[in-house]
């Protein structure tokens, strides 16, 4: 059997939501593992939610991110379309399929005797499902409403008794009792599927062997899997991986911590990090280390490993994570990577070298090149705290009687200070506030090599 994973976002979002990341990771991991296929399919199905551009950037995250799929609307595939608003005539066939053979019913309800209907329930504290009254109608007499031209949806026909129970790959048996289980609408009146009818018709018809997606749709695979048995169709593997929560245990939200893929792009995070810290977030690589690459996964993971605890993501390690990639990269990937990141950044692979190695230890993010090193390409327009005029003036004078090497300067430096009984921290704060504008930063005296003498002379100056 070829493992076939999927992703199906829904293009509803700004981007690529970073627990879809996480989800597509798996799924990618997986199939990649099995030498099978991770394929993306577009569940653009709720016309009231569509967000322009949003597709283009899930694609374009995902692609980033460095998680390639094999088959999908962008690249096409043997399954084609992958776009599930050109699959349309599909899902109504399959439809009316099991309206034909007692599984599914048409429903009539107009949306004010529902919302009647919502309103009773609630006032009674009764869960909000449809009553059913369509189910009642003979089969003879509904079509002929629909001949007719009565505007209606397919409601599937929820068995009142019994239990439906699926085995979660990671969580093991799941049941729900069939009376709580909504007739769930399958094909709406404008003629589109509801997510419910589409997924399980796509994941079948495309040969989806394993569905792996976050938590928050197990209340949803009951229905699926009555859907799979109604058209005597195999049913999947099926995994519900944890979603990602705040440090303080809620639901990963926006006011929290950025959401999207892209504004971790923008912070300068790089992907092979970010993979690395998702992967991590339910998983742990068998030898325990934090630092490992998605090829390295591959090679290790096992689903059956997958921890259901709530996971956390937490910035701060994730910048941990990244700090740790920058400082493993090679000067001309780092180069490259900041280059690409940053405009404002000079492209003289020299000069980037002799900062580099001044800076890189200190940067957790791309971003903060620029915050350390922007003082080696601007003389700073202001320092934090005024300069010392009289301090400025003594250190311009023996400076510039000093060999431009670090040794050399440090020497010159405390001699002066020694001489004037000042303290030599004191002095150099003077020093780094004038060259750098900065309280801190890099190695002061290494970073004045690589300024040059008339340009770390020229900065003092300009405070006497
Ligand atoms: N369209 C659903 C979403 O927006 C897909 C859920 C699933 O993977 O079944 O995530």
């Amino acid at each position: 059997m070829t493992i076939r994973t999927r992703i199906a976002p829904s293009p509803t979002g700004l981007d690529l939501h970073i627990g879809n990341a996480y989800t597509a990771l798996i799924n990618s991991v997986l199939a990649r593992k099995h030498g099978g296929q991770f394929i993306v399919r577009i569940e653009d199905t709720d016309r009231t939610r569509l967000v322009e551009g949003s597709e283009q950037k899930i694609l374009s995250s995902l692609a980033w991110l460095g998680i390639p799929h094999a088959e999908g609307p962008d690249i096409g595939g043997p399954y084609a379309p992958y776009r599930q608003s050109e699959r349309l005539p599909s899902y109504k066939t399959y439809a009316e399929e099991l309206v034909a053979n007692g599984h599914a019913y048409y429903c009539f309800c107009t949306a004010s005797r529902l919302e009647e209907m919502r309103k009773t329930q609630e006032a009674n504290k009764l869960p909000p499902m449809y009553d059913g009254l369509c189910k009642a109608i003979a089969p003879d007499d509904a079509r002929k409403r629909v001949a007719a031209g009565e505007r209606h949806v397919i409601r599937m026909n929820v068995p009142d008794t019994g239990v439906t129970t699926f085995t979660d790959l990671i969580r093991g048996e799941i049941s729900f009792e069939n009376k709580l289980i909504d007739d769930q609408v399958l094909l709406k009146s404008d003629g589109y599927p509801t997510y419910h009818l589409g997924v399980v018709v796509d994941d079948h018809v495309m040969n989806i062997t394993h569905i792996i997606r976050g938590e928050e749709w197990i209340p949803s695979t009951p229905k699926h899997i009555l859907l799979y048995r109604f058209f005597g169709w195999d049913i999947p593997n099926i995994a519900h991986v944890s979603v990602l929560r705040n440090p303080d245990r809620s639901k990963l939200s926006k006011r929290k911590n950025p959401v999207w893929v892209s504004d971790y792009r923008a912070k300068g995070f790089l992907p092979e990090a970010i993979r690395n810290y998702l992967a991590g977030m339910a998983w742990s690589y068998p030898d325990g280390r934090d630092i490992f690459s998605t090829e390295e996964m591959i090679g290790v993971f096992d689903m059956s490993q997958l921890k259901t605890t709530a996971p956390i993501f937490d910035t701060e390690k994730l910048r941990w994570v990244n700090g740790e990639y920058i400082r493993n990269m090679d000067a001309a990937s780092l180069r490259s990577a900041l280059y690409a990141f940053d405009s404002r950044i000079p492209h003289d692979d020299a000069l980037t070298d002799r900062i580099l190695p001044l800076v890189a230890e200190r940067m957790k993010t791309l971003a903060e090149f620029w915050t350390l090193a922007s003082f080696f390409y601007e003389k700073p327009a202001e320092t934090e705290k005024p300069c010392d005029r009289n301090i400025c003036a003594e250190l311009a004078t023996a400076l510039s009687h000093a060999e431009w090497t670090h040794g050399a300067m440090e020497q010159s430096v405390r001699t002066l200070a020694d001489a004037k009984g000042w303290k030599a921290k004191d002095v150099f704060m003077q020093l780094r506030l004038a060259i750098t504008g900065k309280t801190v930063g890099p190695p002061l005296l290494e970073s004045m090599e690589v300024l040059g003498k008339e340009e770390s002379l020229g900065r003092l100056s300009r405070y006497i």
